[in-house]
């Protein structure tokens, strides 16, 4: 596999890739990109890869093994009983306010906290000011079928172009669960706007140049920290926000 993918990408490489049709052929060969990424990707961005830039995609991890984690993590699960049961272990005694929206009433906000810390949008903070910047944004079909087990599996990818969602998740296997019936959630990648939820961040250059214009804001805002996928606008998983989380609180407090 390994000589083969090298000799690929040996016969089909294109000096400075124009897209990422040519950087992903660059990367890993025509057969690869057709089989796992060209479908895939078009559903994810609703454009076709000639039209995608090539800085989309710098690297694509390959690994010749029968792992099939995702992650190459040492150590990976979920949260025995689900992420809710854990985070509401944490925040036991804290106060909670559900339902609100700190910018509807921000002054009122920053005049009972020394340090806020804000995980919004960081261009609705600024009342989009300098424009909106942009998404792509996620749809679920849920159903629930009449069978103990769907695909075996808790994530099921599907690259191809004609099968309209990306993944199916059956949530009974994250915790190996034995109920008589199953609970499959079938992903579709949708064009955002303004007043739907925010998933990806489409970190182009136009884009960028838009938060960076943002972030030169932030500045002046002293008592605010903005963090998060939205405060930062970037794509971030779980650990790493947690860890960006942590360094800047031991920065903050000292
Ligand atoms: C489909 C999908 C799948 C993912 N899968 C994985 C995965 O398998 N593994 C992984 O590690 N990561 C995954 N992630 C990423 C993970 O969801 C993020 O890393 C994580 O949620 C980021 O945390 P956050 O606190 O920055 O943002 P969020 O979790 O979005 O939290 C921001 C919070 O701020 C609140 N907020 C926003 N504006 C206001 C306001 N004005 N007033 C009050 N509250 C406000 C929001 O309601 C929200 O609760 C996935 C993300 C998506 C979209």
């Amino acid at each position: 596999a390994k000589e083969k993918i090298r000799q690929q990408c040996n016969d089909h490489y294109v000096e400075d890739p124009q897209n990422l049709e040519e950087q992903a052929i660059n990367l890993v060969g025509p057969d690869m990109y057709e089989k796992l990424i060209r479908g895939y990707t078009e559903k994810q961005w609703g454009r076709p890869c000639t039209e995608l830039p090539a800085f989309i995609i710098r690297r694509i991890p390959v690994r010749f093994t029968y792992d099939n984690n995702y992650f190459y993590d040492t150590y990976q699960g979920i949260p025995t009983d689900g992420y809710t049961a854990m985070v509401e272990r944490m925040i036991e005694g804290i106060e909670v306010k559900l339902h609100t929206d700190y910018l509807e009433d921000k002054s009122y906000w920053n005049s009972v906290a020394e340090k806020v810390v804000y995980s919004g949008p960081i261009d609705a903070y600024f009342d989009y000011k300098y424009g909106v910047l942009g998404y792509r944004s996620l749809r679920f079909e849920t159903e629930v079928l009449d069978m103990p087990d769907y695909q075996g599996n808790a994530v099921v990818n599907y690259t191809d172009r004609e099968t309209p969602f990306t993944r199916i998740i059956e949530h009974k296997h994250f915790e190996f669960g034995t109920q008589p019936k199953t609970i499959i959630s079938k992903e579709y990648s949708m064009k955002w706007q303004l007043g739907d939820e925010p998933y990806y961040p489409i970190n182009d250059r136009k884009n960028n140049g838009l938060y960076q214009k943002y972030k030169a804001l932030t500045e002046s805002e002293n008592n605010v920290i903005f963090g998060g996928r939205l405060g930062e606008y970037k794509y971030y998983d779980m650990d790493k926000v947690v860890g960006v989380a942590f360094r800047k609180a031991r920065e903050v407090l000292g």
